[in-house]
């Protein structure tokens, strides 16, 4: 069925949508997400057809306050504190459920968000119901951090987009699992390994789980499924090539002087993303910091898809604790 998305600024309005098991596009502080009531299962699966998302990639509910979490989770005091310091945020938590009523029906453990983004939660308020809302882009591909992508590529296919401020950070939230012995890092984000270890120093990073290492634990004990990281994401359909400053420098200076014929490389339509360069292209990025890196990766790669590029090369982020959100990217964009 087609349907024409309302498209606006109005809370209320695109609140009930919701509450009537209708289908919304709306930003968070971390990318745009797609989202419905945590309570209608219907609508919750209209988002995978949507999506083309695969069926056991749950999703996370989007919640207005810690009081309305308490409702369906059972939250320790460790997951307290977290939402404590974190909360409004780009955290993520998955926590046990109280109550087989909200989605994923199959599931004992939910991943569950506060986002920061204010009309964000304006909407789940105005909805009366947590949101279950994965990113809005079609499986596989980058998420989406601009309105223009998101009216372009669903407009079609939902029942409302929320008009709103842009995501300011650009990349997905961390995902910390704490239905474990031990809280468990299951995917990097703007919020760090570093700012969690302050609060959670026995946090378990992947790759010490993996190793059973320090920790004296087990990988396939440690692990828990995190059924998301075994899925291609953030792909653009060019190549995604990462390069360390120097060899980032000599593939611009190539580009630069069109030395095309003279090397493999040379007939390949390319774009650039990396610090502080003279751009080629009007579609190369020029970046100042890791945050700038989050926030452009994405619409760089929708626009290499738009302009039909074989190629992107991605400098390596800077030495700082944003570092490996940004890896964890740019190496699943690279994994085709
Ligand atoms: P996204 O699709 O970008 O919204 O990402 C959601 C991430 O959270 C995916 O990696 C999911 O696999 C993960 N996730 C959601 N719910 C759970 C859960 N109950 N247990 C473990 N991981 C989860
Ligand atoms: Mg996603």
């Amino acid at each position: 069925m087609k349907t024409t998305a309302i498209l606006s600024d109005d809370t209320s309005l695109l609140g009930k949508i919701i509450e009537r098991g209708g289908v919304v596009v709306f930003p968070t502080e971390t990318v745009y997400g797609i989202g419905a009531s945590s309570l209608d299962f219907e609508a919750c699966r209209r988002i995978y057809k949507i999506k083309n998302r695969p069926s056991d990639n749950p999703l996370i509910a989007h919640f207005a306050n810690i009081e309305q979490i308490l409702e369906f989770c059972i939250v320790s005091d460790e997951s307290l504190l977290l939402f404590k310091t974190f909360s409004p945020g780009p955290l993520t938590l998955v926590l046990e459920k109280k109550s087989d009523s909200i989605f994923p029906p199959d599931r004992k453990t939910i991943a569950v968000r506060i986002p920061s983004h204010n009309l964000a939660r304006e909407l789940i308020r105005a909805s009366g119901v947590p949101i279950s809302a994965p990113s809005a882009n079609l499986s596989g591909k980058p998420s989406f951090t601009r309105r223009k992508d998101v009216i372009e590529c669903f407009q079609n296919l939902v029942d409302g987009i929320l008009l709103a401020e842009d995501p300011e950070i650009g990349i997905e939230s961390t995902v910390v699992d704490m239905t474990k012995d031990v809280p468990v890092l299951l995917r990097p984000g703007k919020i760090s390994q570093e700012d969690l270890l302050k609060v959670l120093p026995h946090l378990v990073l992947p790759e010490a789980g993996l190793q059973g290492s320090e920790n004296k634990i087990r990988s396939e004990e440690s692990i828990p499924e995190s059924p998301g990281m075994k899925y291609r994401h953030y792909s653009p359909e060019a190549e995604v090539v990462l390069l360390e400053k120097k060899m980032f420098g000599e593939s611009l200076s190539h580009y630069r002087k069109k030395d095309f014929g003279k090397s493999a490389l040379s007939d390949k339509k390319a774009g650039f993303i990396g610090f502080g360069f003279l751009p080629v292209h009007s579609w190369d990025r020029v970046l100042s910091s890791n945050e700038d890196y989050m926030k452009e990766l994405y619409s760089f790669f929708v626009d290499a898809d738009h302009l039909g590029l074989d190629i992107c090369y991605c400098e390596i982020p800077k030495d700082d604790p944003a570092k490996q959100a940004l890896i964890n990217r740019l190496e699943k964009a690279k994994n085709k």
